[in-house]
């Protein structure tokens, strides 16, 4: 299936393998980079241990560079996006989960198991929600686009049965609507609506804790917040912010600057394709 879409996306670029000089890959982990090998997948059922940079390489004659998705959208951004000239860089990605990557001086940080980096299984609540990863009160379960619509889902029930001593409801697309996406909830809170005001800004409390704490581990000039919760703009940045300033240490003044990412999802696309070419020998 791969080789079909390399084909096709070679006739959409009416090119063909020969001007091709090597294949950057960005796949979900946990990975082995140096075996070039998917160990898991969570969101790719079946793809267990899976040879992936040889099975692509062989047929295609090619160098092949596999890399954590969240990882090559870090570089990305740090290459050709809102991360352009910040050394130290540390990119969130919003979505079902919370994918991440670090950039130190530079470079990916990968670590020595090359499952740096995982902040969406930083744990900020202890004893916390259960997470599918086996661990509890993990970043995901609460500032994802996913956490967002099933805590909303969760106060919907508690706005059913509490309607009479709740606040009117006045967000949504009616009236006491029930938000069925993230999107729904931060329109209902920019319109006022107690219960989505309140679980946008649940989310947002979390994801400053772990802007706290990923400036304690890696001190980044820069956070830049990417995924779908990031088109929400000032409404994630203010209160992230916010919080942030209120939840961080007094002792110094090293706070990154939180911004929004900037080249969506073709993040993941351009920094593989940089990482593809970075590995190649250089002409002599
Ligand atoms: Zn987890």
């Amino acid at each position: 299936v791969l080789g079909e879409t390399i084909s096709a996306l070679l006739d959409e670029c009416k090119s063909d393998l020969a001007s091709v000089v090597g294949v950057g890959l960005a796949t979900p982990g946990p990975l082995s980079l140096r075996e070039g090998r998917i160990i898991h997948a969570a969101n790719l059922p079946g793809w267990r241990d899976v040879p992936i940079r040889e099975a692509l390489a062989n047929p295609l004659g090619l160098p092949v560079v596999l890399e954590n998705d969240g990882n090559a959208a870090a570089f990305g951004e740090h290459v050709a996006g809102a991360g352009l000239g910040c050394q130290h860089l540390v990119v969130l990605t919003l979505g079902t989960g919370v994918g991440a990557g670090v950039i130190v001086d530079g470079r990916i940080l990968h670590g020595h198991f090359d499952n740096a980096a995982e902040l969406g299984h930083m744990i900020v609540v202890v004893d916390g929600l259960p997470c599918p990863c086996g661990q509890r009160g993990c970043l995901e379960r609460y500032s994802s686009a996913d956490a967002i619509v099933r805590r909303s889902l969760g106060t919907a029930a508690v706005r059913e049965r509490g309607r009479n001593v709740s606040p009117p409801l006045v967000g949504g697309a009616q009236a006491g609507a029930i938000p069925q996406t993230a999107a729904e909830v931060a329109d209902g809170a920019e319109k006022g609506d107690t219960l989505c005001a309140q679980v946008w800004d649940d989310a947002c409390k979390y994801l400053a804790v772990a802007c706290v704490n990923i400036q304690h581990a890696f001190n980044p000039q820069r956070i830049l917040l990417a995924g779908g919760l990031s088109l929400a703009g000032d409404m994630l940045l203010d209160p992230v912010q916010r919080h942030l300033h209120a939840q961080a240490w007094k002792l110094h003044t090293d706070l990154p600057e939180i911004a929004l990412a900037k080249l969506g999802s073709d993040a993941g696309v351009i920094g593989a394709a940089a990482l593809a070419f970075r590995s190649l020998p250089s002409p002599a």
